[in-house]
C-alpha cells in the first residue's frame, strides 16, 4: 500500500526557501540548531503525553537525539526517538508554514539582504533551514503508539514540490537526512566540526545530544557518546553560568538568532519552589503585535516541559519575554484546563512579573542606552500595562518614556521622574497632549500658553497613548491632565495679577463670544475666552471626558 504522492509547496515556503539559502548562507551552522532543536521539542511532547499514557515509551523512556555521517555517501543524519508524525501531521507541519502572520510577514521583505537577514531571523527558519546546505532531504517518521505499518517518508529537493509515502518504521520518532550539496560536504562531513557546532548551539538542550565514538584512525564504531552538557541550565546555579552559556541558552529557548538584551534567574525557595529564568530579547519578533502570538515561556515541572504557554505565566503586556519556568509544586499530569484558576501558577506569575519589572529598573538606571534600546522595541507594549496589571501600575508608570516639549524630538527619552523633578514651584499635575503623530502634538496650538511660561508637556503620538492614559490618574501623587481638555487650570503656575487680568477680558469679551455661540449653535458645547492661546486667535478643546479629536476620527473611519 506504498503509493508515492506527489505534493506542491505552499506559496509562503517556496519563497522562505529561496530566501533563505541565499540571506543565511553566512549562517549556514544554525540548521543544526534548528533540527535538533525539533527533535528536543519531539522528545518533550512525547514525554509529556507519556505522563498519562505509559505504552507511548515502547519500553524504551531513555529520550535522545543521534547525530551521524556518511562521508562517502555525503549524508548527515539527524535522529531522535520522540513524538513522531502520522502521515496527516508530516502534511500540516513540513511543507506549509503554519505561523499566523506568515502573509504580512513576507511583505515586509525588502531585498535588501542585510535587513531581510534580520527579519527571516525573528521570524524562524525552523525544519526548511535543511535546504541551507542540502540539495536533497529524507524525513522518515512514526508516530509513537502507532504501528511500524504507519511510517511516513517524506522527501524533497526544496525546489517546489515533495513526495510523501507510507514506509515501515519498527522505530518510533524522526529521523531527517540530509544529502549535503557538493560544495559542503568537505566543511561539514568533519567530526570536530559537528561536535563544535552541537556546543555552540546545543549544549544546553536538556536531552542528550549523541555521536558516534571514532577509533584513532578516525572510524566510527558502535558506541555512542553524549556530546552536550545536556543538563537544565536554569537547575544551576548562577555562579556556575557564565555569560556566553546564558545566551547560547536563550537562543535556544527563544529560538532567535540574535542575543539577549537583559536576564534574570530567580530561585524561590520556602512555602512555594520554583526556578524562572526571563529574557528580554535584543529585538522584538515578527509577530509581536499579531493576537495570535503564541510563545512565551515554557513551563516546566520538575525539569519535564510541560508546554510553551503564553497567556498563564506572562500578562500580555510582557509577551515578550523569552524563558522557562520549572516549578515543584504543580503536578506533573497538569493540563491547562488547571493553569486556569491554579494558586501556584497566580503566584509564579506575581513573581516573575515582579522579578522582571525589577530588572527593568534596574537597567533603566544602570545601562540606560540598553533601556533605551528595550523601550524603543517595547515600549509600545509596555504601555498596556497600567491597564492590565493594576498591582504594578505605580512601577510600570516609572518606567514609560515619553516624548516632551523639554527636549523637543520625536525620541522616548523623558520619565515621569525626570518630568516631575523638572516642574517649576506651583505646579502640581502633569500635563501631557495626546496626537495622531509626533508633528501634530509638538505643534499644537495648545501648548502655546504653556511653552510660554515653560512648562513641560508630555508629547505622546502612539496609537496606545490614549489608552494608557484612560488608566493611568496619577504618578507620584501628581494628576495627570490633558492640556487639550477641559479648563486648563495652571494652578499656582499663574500669579494673582494675570488670573485678574483674565477676567477682565472675559468680562470685555462676553458680548462677541454670546454672538460665536449664537452663530455655532449646536455645534459646540460652549465659546469660552481662552488664556492657552498665544498666536492663534482660536481652538477647539474638548470636554474633560470627551474622547481625543482624533479617536473621534478613527471611529468615525471604522464606521461608528
Ligand atoms: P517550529 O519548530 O517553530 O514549529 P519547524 O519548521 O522547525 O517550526 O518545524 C515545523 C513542525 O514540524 C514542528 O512544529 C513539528 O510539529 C514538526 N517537526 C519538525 N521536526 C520534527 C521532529 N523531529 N519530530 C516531530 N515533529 C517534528
Ligand atoms: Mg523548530
Amino acid at each position: 500500500s506504498s503509493t508515492k504522492e506527489t505534493l506542491a509547496f505552499q506559496t509562503e515556503v517556496n519563497q522562505l526557501l529561496k530566501l533563505m539559502i541565499h540571506s543565511l548562507y553566512s549562517n549556514k551552522e544554525i540548521f543544526l540548531r534548528e533540527l535538533i532543536s525539533n527533535a528536543s521539542d519531539a522528545c518533550d511532547k512525547l514525554r509529556f503525553e507519556a505522563l498519562t499514557d505509559d505504552a507511548l515509551y515502547e519500553g524504551d523512556n531513555n529520550l535522545q537525539v543521534d547525530v551521524e555521517f556518511d562521508a562517502e555517501a555525503g549524508t548527515l543524519t539527524v535522529r531522535d526517538n520522540g513524538i513522531g508524525m502520522n502521515r496527516d501531521e508530516v502534511v500540516a507541519n513540513i511543507g506549509t508554514i503554519a505561523k499566523s502572520g506568515t502573509r504580512e510577514f513576507f511583505s515586509q521583505l525588502t531585498g535588501d539582504q542585510a535587513k531581510d537577514t534580520r527579519l527571516i531571523g525573528q521570524f524562524g527558519v525552523g525544519f526548511y533551514s535543511a535546504f541551507i546546505v542540502a540539495d536533497r532531504v529524507v524525513l522518515t517518521t512514526r508516530r509513537a503508539g502507532m504501528g511500524a505499518e504507519h511510517g511516513v517518508r517524506w522527501e524533497s529537493e526544496g525546489t517546489g514540490s515533495y513526495t510523501l509515502e507510507t514506509v515501515e518504521v519498527p522505530q518510533r520518532g524522526t529521523e531527517i537526512v540530509l544529502h549535503l550539496r557538493e560544495d559542503e560536504r568537505e566543511d561539514l562531513l568533519n567530526d570536530w566540526r559537528l561536535r563544535s557546532i552541537v556546543t555552540k548551539y546545543s549544549d544546553h538542550v536538556p536531552l542528550p545530544i549523541r555521536m558516534r565514538k571514532r577509533d584513532d584512525e578516525g572510524k566510527p564504531g558502535e558506541e555512542w557518546e553524549t556530546v552536550n552538557k545536556a543538563s537544565a541550565l536554569w537547575q544551576r546555579s548562577k555562579s556556575e553560568i557564565s555569560e556566553d552559556e546564558y545566551k547560547a541558552f536563550y537562543k535556544h529557548v527563544a529560538h532567535d538568532f540574535g542575543e539577549p538584551l537583559a536576564w534574570t534567574h530567580n530561585r524561590v525557595e520556602g512555602k512555594l519552589e520554583y526556578t524562572s529564568l526571563l529574557y528580554v530579547p535584543t529585538k522584538a519578533p515578527f509577530d509581536l503585535w499579531d493576537r495570535d502570538h503564541t510563545h512565551g515561556l515554557k513551563l516546566y515541572v520538575q525539569r519535564v516541559f510541560i508546554m510553551d504557554d503564553a497567556e498563564h505565566l506572562m500578562p500580555r503586556y510582557l509577551r515578550f519575554v523569552r524563558g522557562v519556568v520549572d516549578s515543584a509544586d504543580l503536578p506533573l499530569n497538569v493540563s491547562r484546563e488547571i493553569l486556569q484558576d491554579n494558586r501556584v501558577i497566580e503566584q509564579i506569575r506575581a513573581g516573575s512579573v515582579k522579578k522582571l519589572l525589577g530588572m527593568l529598573e534596574d537597567m533603566a538606571e544602570k545601562r540606560p542606552e540598553d533601556y533605551q534600546k528595550f523601550w524603543d522595541e517595547f515600549g509600545r507594549v509596555l504601555k498596556e500595562g497600567p491597564a492590565e496589571d493594576f498591582a504594578n501600575r505605580e512601577t510600570i508608570a516609572g518606567l514609560l518614556r515619553f516624548a516632551s516639549t523639554h527636549t523637543d524630538t520625536e525620541t522616548q527619552t523623558v520619565s515621569l521622574r525626570d518630568y516631575i523633578a523638572r516642574m517649576p514651584e506651583g505646579q502640581d499635575k502633569i500635563y501631557y497632549i495626546t496626537a495622531d503623530s509626533f508633528m501634530a502634538a509638538k505643534n499644537s496650538p495648545h501648548l502655546e500658553l504653556l511653552r510660554k511660561k515653560g512648562i513641560e508637556v508630555l508629547l505622546m503620538y502612539d496609537r496606545v497613548d490614549e489608552w494608557l492614559m484612560g488608566n493611568l490618574n496619577e504618578f507620584d501623587g501628581k494628576q495627570f491632565q490633558s492640556v487639550a481638555k477641559g479648563d486648563l487650570d495652571l494652578g499656582a503656575v499663574e500669579s494673582e495679577e494675570e488670573r485678574k487680568a483674565q477676567e477682565e477680558i472675559e468680562t470685555e469679551a462676553k458680548d462677541l463670544v454670546a454672538r460665536v455661540k449664537d452663530v455655532l449653535g449646536d455645534k459646540v458645547e460652549s465659546v469660552r475666552v481662552s488664556h492657552r492661546l498665544t498666536s492663534s486667535p482660536a481652538c477647539i478643546v474638548l470636554g474633560e471626558h470627551d474622547m481625543a479629536l482624533y479617536m473621534q476620527q478613527l471611529l468615525k473611519q471604522a464606521g461608528h
